[in-house]
């Protein structure tokens, strides 16, 4: 199949991301004030860059350049559709994580005004669902591609970035809610279900 069909694959998922994070980041602007506690603000603000040059740059230029040309590697079709297909499910699962963490969500660190510990729907899985999806949509991209320089980009910016944040956001939450989350550490795993 031709090259131009992956490329409208990955830009719908790139394009259906963008939206869902985009209505939660005009929600989070116009409820900022509410937010009393900041954890490690400048590493924070670093670590979501890092995501953009990690994720987005060379998600970009693969679109619409062929300077990463030399990455590619052969991959089945029937792969790189299921690449597609995983992507709809880590699409649908990011919209689900910032709709039950509705208020509490936020792009760096907080603790909001009234956070409540979110312990339901797919905060039953894992506790960072969010990263969950992450995952997924990175081995999807790395599929719908078939390139190894940008899943190489993806999967260290999001090595950093639960290397870095996540021991922090588990602070924050024990700081917080206290024992209420050592009881949901003990009966969740961090990224996947029963494994890690
Ligand atoms: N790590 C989570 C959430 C990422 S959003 C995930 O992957 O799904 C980051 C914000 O969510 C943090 O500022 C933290 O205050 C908040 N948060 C993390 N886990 C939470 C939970 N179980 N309930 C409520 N808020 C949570």
């Amino acid at each position: 199949m031709n090259e131009i069909i992956y490329k409208i694959l990955l830009a719908t998922l790139v394009l259906s991301m963008n939206i869902i994070r985009g209505y939660y980041q005009k929600r989070y602007k116009s409820t900022h004030a509410v937010t009393t506690r900041v954890k490690q603000k400048s590493r924070e603000k670093l670590l979501v860059w890092l995501m953009f040059f990690s994720l987005a740059i060379p998600g970009l230029i693969w679109l619409f350049t062929n300077w990463l040309s030399f990455g590619q590697f052969y991959l089945p079709g029937s792969i790189r559709i299921l690449g597609f297909i995983i992507g709809v499910f880590a699409m649908w699962l990011f919209y689900t994580v910032h709709k039950t963490l509705g208020d509490n969500w936020s792009p760096t660190l907080e603790i909001r005004k009234e956070h409540k510990l979110i312990v339901s729907g797919v905060y039953k899985w894992t506790r960072h669902p969010m990263y969950t999806a992450m995952l997924f949509q990175m081995v999807s991209f790395s599929l719908i591609t078939a390139n190894w320089f940008y899943a190489c980009t993806m999967f260290a910016g999001l090595a950093i970035l639960l290397i870095t944040r996540v021991p922090d956001e588990e602070k924050l939450m024990m700081e917080e809610f206290g024992e209420q989350y050592k009881d949901y550490m003990k009966q969740t795993k961090r990224l996947i279900p029963f494994i890690f």
